[in-house]
């Protein structure tokens, strides 16, 4: 039999997602077969502890449009998309949530306007159905920030449910940064793009695999791929507190001119006044060095030059090497 080279492409991260996995494929091929395009579902395993591995082998000896990737450990929802992208052969490449929250029923109109000359046609989320107060606000919150301060015009509300062409997955192939805010990059890049509302469902089965504390990292790696600003806040801070002190010195000689008696003294009675401030000085400079570190931290992780993600065993492609980067 030939090799059959896929037209569309769809990718999805897989963590521990055994009760969905076999319902997602499904979806997802009764969305695409009216279509009459040939197709792949690119699933990437990220080190799943469930029996979800096991669940992908299945379902790919059944349907051999299934590949699947196993990465050697969890690497993070960001990295499994980063290779679902790498390994996929169509010409237009699709991520989507393998928890079905993004209804693979949106696919068609993604690759309609794909059709019309669109490179990235992103999903807006017009509702979110399901999630708690919490997350919905904060989530609201972080998109809204992130357009104030950074350069990109990341539109608000939108995930990682995006459909890109070829031309983009190359383009993006060819960005290894480690700390990877995809719907960042796939807005940076440019190309045509467009985007497609939709309604978020409830996740069907299981838990949301992002707990706040690696929801505060994804947010900080956001922020830092695509903004100074946090850095040049210690900048601004110092200047602030620079014109204040200068303000105070000038008040403290006049003073000093105009009455007898320690100036400072009748100013700021006590040493608590001191201590208040020297302790407020100092958790400054503390948040500002936190910051940097911040920075510090991702360039060190840069310059190791690790892989960005290990795969243990490929299922179904036509070579062992990514596609995207041959
Ligand atoms: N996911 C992953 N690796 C992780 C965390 C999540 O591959 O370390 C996958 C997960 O299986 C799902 C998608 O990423 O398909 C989104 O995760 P989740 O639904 O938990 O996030 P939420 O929708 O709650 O933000
Ligand atoms: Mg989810």
């Amino acid at each position: 039999m030939t090799y059959q080279q896929p037209t569309i492409s769809v990718v999805a991260p897989v963590y521990n997602e055994e009760q969905l996995i076999e319902e997602f494929c499904r979806r997802v091929s009764a969305a695409l077969e009216p279509l009459n395009e040939p197709f792949e579902i690119v699933l990437v395993n990220d080190g799943s502890r469930d029996r979800s591995p096991l669940l992908m082998r299945e379902i790919h000896s059944r349907d051999p449009r299934v590949k699947v990737v196993y990465f050697s450990k969890n690497f993070g929802h960001q990295l499994a998309i980063t290779a679902g992208t790498d390994y996929a052969q169509g010409q237009a490449v699709v991520v989507i949530d393998s928890d079905l929250q993004d209804p693979p029923e949106v696919i068609p109109e993604l690759i309609a306007k794909w059709r019309e000359g669109y490179e990235v046609v992103y999903a807006v989320r017009s509702e979110r159905e399901g999630e708690t107060w919490f997350k919905t606000f904060t989530a609201a919150l972080f998109y809204r920030l992130i357009v104030k301060i950074t350069n990109v015009n990341i539109p608000v509300d939108t995930g990682d449910f995006r459909l890109m062409d070829r031309k983009v997955v190359n383009t993006l192939a060819r960005m290894r940064e480690h700390h990877r805010f995809m719907r960042g990059l796939s807005v940076w890049v440019g190309f045509r793009q467009a985007g497609v509302s939709y309604k978020r469902h409830a996740r069907k089965a299981g838990d949301t695999k992002y707990p706040l504390r690696k929801m505060l990292k994804f947010a900080l790696d956001g922020i830092t791929s695509f903004s100074y600003l946090p850095l040049q806040m210690a900048t601004y801070l110092g200047f602030i507190t620079a014109g204040l002190s200068l303000i105070f010195l000038i008040a403290v000689v006049v003073m000093r001119l105009l009455y007898s008696g320690d100036p400072v003294d009748s100013a700021f009675y006590g040493q608590a006044s001191t201590l208040a401030m020297v302790l407020f000085i100092g958790a400054v400079q503390l948040v500002s060095i936190g910051i940097i570190g911040e920075y510090v931290g991702r360039i060190y992780d840069e310059v190791k030059g690790r892989p960005l993600y290990i795969v243990s065993d490929a299922l179904g492609f036509e070579r062992e090497e990514p596609y995207a980067l041959r």
